[in-house]
């Protein structure tokens, strides 16, 4: 679904992607992982369409999204979903509304319809009228899932969606956005910092530092094969 050919992607004198390749499959949950400062938010700010490419190409299905020198789909036309840390929810709009909104083009009934279905799938069935300074944090993160999931999106991008709430609760989200997503039949890009939480939630992790692509394999591979000692420090493989 996703093809990423030898992305590169310098800010100045760093270079924070050096010519970094993957594919992501149609359905598939590809966590990657990686320190601060590895070029996670990066590659996921140029799938997304929020950076340009300064070397190699990105492809969505058959479409070039961005090419070095060459074509760039603007981001509203890649019919992407993104979950962030903060949730970016309207404050002035209750949750039903903030789900609603971009389905505006179905009409009011339809759109509220479709939007009342989805906060059910999270959980938040009896929630839906409450605006988002009523919700705790781990509602309004579900309330950010619900409306990224309504417009039906080709690909979840998601930048640490749970690195703000507590241990507890991590868990507890992490499981019903894999569960969710993969009920949906989405493919998703997430990034993390946290190894249980890439290993939990992944078909397959990418493990990166320093701009590239250490490993790329399923969370039982990474832990029994590591390729190098960095990854197998990174992951908890161990002891
Ligand atoms: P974190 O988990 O802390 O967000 P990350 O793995 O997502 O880290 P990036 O944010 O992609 O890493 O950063 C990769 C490198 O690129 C870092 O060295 C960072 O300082 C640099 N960088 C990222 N964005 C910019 C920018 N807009 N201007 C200058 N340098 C940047």
């Amino acid at each position: 679904l996703l093809h990423i050919d030898s992305a590169r992607k310098r800010f100045g004198g760093t270079t924070a992607l050096h010519d970094l390749s993957l594919q992501l499959q149609e359905g598939e949950i590809l966590c990657l992982l990686g320190p601060s400062g590895s070029g996670k938010t990066t590659l996921l700010r140029l799938v997304a369409g929020l950076e340009r490419l300064d070397g190699g190409s990105m492809r969505l299905g058959a479409t070039v999204i961005d090419a070095a020198g060459g074509p760039f789909l603007p981001p509203e036309q890649r019919q992407l979903g993104m979950v962030f840390q903060d949730y970016a929810l309207w404050p002035h709009l209750s949750a039903l509304d903030n789900v609603a909104l971009p389905l505006h083009r179905l009409g009011r009934d339809k759109s509220r319809e479709q939007a009342r279905a989805m906060l059910a799938d999270v959980g938040l069935a009896d929630l839906a009228d409450r605006h988002p300074h009523a919700l705790s944090g781990g509602q309004q993160q579900r309330v950010a899932l619900a409306r990224a999931l309504a417009v039906r999106p080709r690909l979840l991008l998601c930048d640490e969606p749970l690195s703000n709430l507590d241990a507890g609760l991590r868990e507890e989200l992490r499981d019903l956005i894999g569960s969710v997503v993969r009920e949906h039949g989405i493919s998703a890009l997430y990034i993390t910092h946290d190894h249980r939480e890439a290993l939990a939630l992944a078909d397959r992790v990418g493990v990166m530092a320093q701009g590239r692509l250490l490993q790329l394999s399923s969370p039982r591979a990474l832990l029994r094969q590591p390729s190098t000692e960095f990854v197998a420090h990174f992951t908890g493989a161990h002891g």
